[in-house]
């Protein structure tokens, strides 16, 4: 895994979705979950996606302890994702 170019412009050596997954697949280094705290900071397709990745995981755990999530809530909220992040 090579660690990100020392560039002058950081938006662009920064690949957002794919830092977005690594974060939440628990696959970031700490280094990279630091990096990516302080971009996501200035990055709103990033804070949203990780907001909405985390109610996501929080519903799915609802459901896992017995007190259901509703499909259509979870749709709603994957829907919201593919509009901020486009494929
Ligand atoms: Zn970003």
């Amino acid at each position: 895994m090579p660690t990100l170019p020392d560039s002058s412009d950081p938006s662009k050596s920064f690949n957002c979705r794919e830092m977005l997954q690594k974060i939440l697949d628990g696959e970031a280094t700490t280094e990279q979950q630091q990096q990516f705290k302080i971009h996501m900071a200035e990055c709103m397709p990033c804070y949203k996606g990780y907001e909405l990745e985390m109610a996501i995981k929080m519903l799915l755990q609802k459901k896992c302890n017995g007190n259901g999530a509703p499909p259509d809530l979870i749709e709603k909220i994957k829907n919201q994702i593919s509009q901020i992040t486009p494929h």
